[in-house]
């Protein structure tokens, strides 16, 4: 059967192993498993959330309001824009495609950082757009100017993860707006700030306002998620913020009831939990140091984090060897194979957790 030709390019997306898998494959338990390995909240999710989901379970049958109204208002109210520069996604993942259905196709091409988040390519050639990375691995603004200039006419998207998936370098917001008013209109700027809640917290300067990018440009969206510092990975909520006209437009590809009924109680209800949120981020820069610490004992290089996540380099040894070790212990850490790094990538976990995961690898570095 012939299908269309831009997925041809195309392969499926790997992502983090299951706990489920775990189980199954080497018969751990599965409150033996500790998955960090997908950037989820390891406190799991706000009790107030887990009682709201459990008051509407009864819910299920109905559709949600398609308007969204509640939780547009509380993130309108949040960030200080108007609910009408808001859209709501199946995470914010799905705000990215929308982005790229939106603005780009056979004829464009689509910039992003060497190494950075993989759906952003992937959702590029679907829609059978070229994909240009820079030299660079980290963001190098530099670099994306003098790519830019050489082929403005193609670009149509650009994207900017900050701070960045997988290797958790971050931006300064200054350095991101002053990227913004170099690209000319007709390119829409992407900034994916699915981790800006750690990279803000550790650093104010790296904190993007989604108003100031609303009052100042017409040409960029915020994207944000409920799956990391606000631990509602499983339940899928994102959103996009920008000028009347991007929603707009974004809005013509949604579905009606994108999202679930509990999904959208959830999120209005993890909003209303800051304290939750906010003792995850102090939590994981404070056993971030433990990570740091192990990397320079065993001579490991490391990229300075502005997330929930850490990057270790390794030399002599193997680390898809490693993570394929560590995952018969029931440990599932992320390999960064497939980004061409021989580095793993560890998602920041709780304190007993941690022990465990440094426990386990200080034993294989011996
Ligand atoms: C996790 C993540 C997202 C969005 O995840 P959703 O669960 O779809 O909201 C977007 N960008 C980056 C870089 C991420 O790591």
């Amino acid at each position: 059967m012939k299908f269309n030709k831009n997925l041809e390019n195309l392969t499926n997306y790997e992502a983090g192993k299951p706990i489920e898998l775990v189980v199954r494959e080497y018969g751990i338990k599965p409150q033996d498993v500790i998955k960090l390995a997908s950037n989820e909240n390891p406190f799991g999710t706000s009790p107030l959330v887990a009682k709201r989901i459990t008051e509407l379970a009864t819910n299920a049958h109905l559709y949600p309001d398609d308007s969204y109204f509640e939780l547009k208002d509380a993130l309108a109210n949040k960030f200080n824009v108007s609910s009408k520069n808001i859209i709501i996604g199946a995470g914010s993942d799905q705000i990215l495609e929308y982005c790229l259905h939106a603005k780009a196709n056979e004829n464009s091409a689509v910039l992003m950082a060497g190494v950075t988040f993989a759906m952003y390519e992937i959702y590029a050639k679907q829609v059978g757009a070229n994909v240009i990375k820079t030299n660079s691995q980290t963001h190098d603004l530099a670099e994306f100017r003098k790519i830019y200039d050489t082929h403005k006419d193609r670009i149509s998207v650009i994207f900017l993860c900050v701070p960045n998936n997988p290797l958790g370098e971050c931006l300064d917001a200054s350095e991101v707006y002053e990227f913004i008013r170099y690209v000319k209109d007709e390119t829409l700027v992407v900034i994916d700030a699915a981790y800006n809640e750690f990279a803000k917290f550790k650093d104010a300067k790296k904190g993007i306002e989604p108003e100031f990018i609303v009052q100042n440009f017409k040409n960029a969206i915020y994207t944000g998620t409920f799956s990391k510092a606000y631990g509602l990975g499983g339940m899928r909520v994102g959103y996009g913020i920008a000028s009347q006209e991007i929603i707009n437009e974004l809005g013509k590809l949604r579905a009606p009831f994108n999202i679930t009924t509990l999904s959208l109680a959830a999120a209005i209800t993890a909003l209303s939990d800051n304290e939750f949120v906010q003792n995850g981020i102090k939590s994981n820069f404070e056993q971030m140091v433990r990570y740091e610490e192990f990397a320079k004992f065993h001579g490991l290089e490391y990229i300075k984090s502005y997330t929930n996540f850490i990057i270790l380099k390794f030399n002599e040894q193997n680390a898809s060897q490693i993570v394929q070790n560590l995952l018969k212990k029931g440990i599932i850490l992320r390999d960064m194979k497939s980004y061409g790094l021989n580095a793993i990538r560890i998602t920041i976990g709780t304190a007993v957790q941690n022990d465990r995961v440094l426990a386990e690898l200080d034993e294989i570095l011996k």
